[in-house]
């Protein structure tokens, strides 16, 4: 069980500042300046929405939000730094923010500080409702909060988080598990598709096979919480920030290497494990929890 996030303050949303940049100001990029911007304060984390001019309305819908995603966040610790929302006013706007091309579905892209995200006005004909919005955006700050509990602004892209832990946590936190693929899906792609591996070929099937490689990596990061704790992710990315990289600290709390956890997880999933209910549980090389250092609400770094 994850322990209760220690009491923090009463919730508070400070309306802070709309600016209006100037002509003139730094560009983000190749990216358009934002005509403006909107900061909102939540627990102990900070944030800055920027939008476009027509994006007035997506920029209070996502600060609106942004406390309820705080909240959910606390599970995993503090932010250690300010993020700033970009709001890119059309998917091309986005794909160009992210460098990533020829990704129809993608809404979001996240790094260490900032989130980039495409306006909610343009996800569908009626727009993103707050429900959707609340579960995408604390899917997207999950991963920023992952970086920043595990590294630095200057070597978080350096610590080689498999894209299997970092979608599959940022699912798992964002409650995903309703939209993925269940385990028997997944058992019934591998008998099909025998030659695939969704976890150690992810970034390969990334683009073309979304639904299995998001599904597959939530659960195998509910497998993970199931077989070695809840508190397992959050010590993974505290042996991190001690300086380890993700191979090494995820070996120090599990016991055994990444690549032989997701053998471990595939083997589970070809031998139907699934059908037989609990995962049988095993310890952690490492005390975690309540009264070890790498808990999952522990906010003590
Ligand atoms: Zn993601």
């Amino acid at each position: 069980m994850c322990r209760r996030p220690p009491a923090r303050p009463p919730l508070r949303v400070a309306w802070l500042a709309v600016s209006v940049a100037a002509a003139g100001c730094a560009t983000l990029g190749r990216q358009a300046p934002p005509a403006g911007s909107v900061e909102v304060q939540a627990g102990g984390a900070f944030f800055v929405v920027q939008f476009q001019p027509g994006d007035e309305g997506s920029a209070r819908d996502v600060a609106k939000v942004l406390p309820r995603v705080e909240e959910r966040l606390r599970r995993w610790g503090t932010f250690r730094a300010p993020v700033t929302v970009r709001i890119q006013p059309t998917h091309e706007a986005l794909e160009e923010a992210a460098k990533r091309y020829d990704y129809a579905w993608l809404r979001a892209w996240a790094r260490f500080d900032t989130v980039d995200l495409q306006s909610p006005r343009t996800w569908s004909l009626l727009g993103a409702s707050q429900a959707q919005l609340l579960e995408l955006l604390t899917h997207e700050l999950t991963h920023c909060l992952m970086y920043q509990r595990a590294a630095d602004a200057g070597n978080w892209t350096r610590k080689g988080i498999p894209l299997w832990f970092r979608e599959g946590l940022a699912s798992v936190s964002a409650g995903q598990g309703y939209r993925r693929p269940a385990d028997e899906d997944i058992w019934r792609y591998l008998k099909a598709n025998p030659d695939k591996d969704p976890v150690a070929d992810a970034e390969d099937l990334y683009q073309t096979e979304a639904d299995v490689v998001y599904g597959t990596a939530h659960r195998a990061v509910e497998f993970l919480v199931e077989r070695y704790g809840p508190e397992a992710p959050g010590a993974v990315l505290d042996r991190m920030h001690e300086g380890s990289g993700f191979d090494a600290a995820f070996r120090s709390v599990v016991g055994l290497g990444q690549k032989a956890f997701a053998r471990e997880y595939l083997r589970y999933v070809r031998w139907e494990g699934w059908r037989g209910g609990a995962v049988a549980r095993r310890s952690p090389l490492v005390p975690v929890g309540p009264q070890g250092t790498g808990a999952a609400g522990d906010t003590r770094r």
